[in-house]
This record gives structure tokens, C-alpha cells and sequence, in this order.
């Protein structure tokens, strides 16, 4: 395509110019407990984060913890959660994470990664966020506005994984960043480089933008 890849101290730029851009960039999903945070993570999986908080106060408040969950009724589970895309299918997930989590975590949810993607349902990703959020555990989860973000800038090139671009990013971005680069990468994905019609005219790292559709959507 003829394009450049981006340098470690360029996409640092870039990274410094988004973090201007959305200096108070956060995760977006409601929850109050590690266990809340991570059925809300689970049911996020190509669905939008707002479309999930509609969701959860009410499932919440039916099952308040790992326990109740994980005897619930599936059925009445699918009830509080069918507006979500994919759901009978995470309505088994919560169900069956929450299972795990009594038998063999003591029902408190586990803070180490290795452990969080051995409960169904839960990827790299997913555990990625639950130890980020919850626990404070730096790292960086590749999502669909992480991924584009980091291949039209030019730091990946478009035919790696999403743990090509994770591993890239972390050898990239110092670590005591990662937490806060990753929401305002996601902000910035999802509300500036969006999938369509992104906002390449007015965009900070226009010059730095190793995409050549950029020129197309000025
Ligand atoms: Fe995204 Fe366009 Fe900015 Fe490149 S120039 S980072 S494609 S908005």
C-alpha cells in the first residue's frame, strides 16, 4: 500500500496528541464489584457498552453476587439480558463463570489474568480489562477501536492479530501508561477515528497518520 510503519518515538507522538484530545478518557461500563464489572465486561462482546448499562442495574440487583448467579434459572437469566446481542449465548457464560468462581475461587473473582481466562466466556481481552479496571493490574486490551487505531496509525501493520497488536503496544508504551493510553485509545477510536467516516480533517495526528484513506475521508 506504500505506506510507511510508524516509529516507537512517533506513535508516542501521536499517543500524547489523543491524550490531549480526551484527557479524561475512562472505561464507559457501569459496575460496582470486581464480579459486576466482570459479567459486564463478558456481555460486552459486540454490543455497546451503553446498550449493556440499560441492561445490568437489573441484573445486578437480581444477582447481587457470584452465588446467586450461579444458581440462577438460565432462562431467567436470558429475561434480564435478551436486548444484548449474542445473549443466550453469554447468558451460559455468567452463568457457568459464576459457577467456577464459587467452586473453585472462593466466589471472589481471581486478580491474576492466568486464572480470569480459565472462566468461560472470558478471553485475553476480557481478562484484560477485569484486571486493569478492578484491580490495577497495568495492560493493554486490543479491541476493535484499539486494533484500528493502532494499524491506520501505522504502528501494526493490518494483517496481525489482536495479540500482535497488545504485544506491540506494551513493547511500545511505558508501562505506567498503559491503563489510561488504553481508554484513550478506545475514546478516540470510538468517537474520532471512528470505522466509517472518520474525522481526518480535523484531526491532531493528521501528519502522523500513517493511513492513506485519510486523504479520501478529508
Ligand atoms: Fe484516524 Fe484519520 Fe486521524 Fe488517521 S487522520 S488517525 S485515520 S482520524
Amino acid at each position: 500500500m506504500g505506506r510507511g510503519m510508524l516509529s516507537k518515538s512517533k506513535f508516542l507522538e501521536a499517543l500524547d496528541l489523543i491524550a490531549a484530545l480526551f484527557p479524561d478518557a475512562h472505561g464507559e461500563l457501569n459496575w460496582d464489584t470486581p464480579f459486576h464489572l466482570l459479567v459486564a465486561v463478558s456481555l460486552s462482546a459486540q454490543t455497546t457498552d451503553v446498550g449493556v448499562n440499560k441492561a445490568t442495574p437489573a441484573l445486578f440487583a437480581r444477582y447481587p453476587e457470584p452465588e446467586d448467579l450461579a444458581q440462577a434459572d438460565l432462562t431467567e437469566v436470558e429475561s434480564y439480558i435478551k436486548t444484548i446481542g449474542l445473549y443466550k449465548t453469554k447468558a451460559k457464560h455468567i452463568v457457568a463463570a459464576s459457577q467456577m468462581l464459587v467452586a473453585r475461587y472462593g466466589g471472589e473473582v481471581p486478580q491474576d489474568k492466568g486464572e480470569l481466562v480459565k472462566l468461560p466466556g472470558v478471553g485475553v481481552k476480557t481478562a484484560n480489562v477485569v484486571a486493569a479496571e478492578a484491580f490495577g493490574v497495568p495492560g493493554i486490551a486490543v479491541d476493535t477501536h484499539v486494533d484500528r487505531v493502532t494499524k491506520r496509525l501505522g504502528l501494526v501493520a493490518w494483517n496481525k492479530t489482536v495479540g500482535d497488536v497488545e504485544a506491540k503496544l506494551m513493547r511500545t508504551i511505558p508501562k505506567n501508561r498503559w491503563i489510561k493510553a488504553h481508554h484513550q485509545l478506545i475514546f478516540f477510536g470510538r468517537y474520532h477515528c471512528t470505522a466509517k467516516k472518520p474525522k481526518c480533517a480535523d484531526c491532531p495526528v493528521f501528519d502522523i497518520c500513517q493511513w492513506d484513506g485519510k486523504y479520501e475521508a478529508v
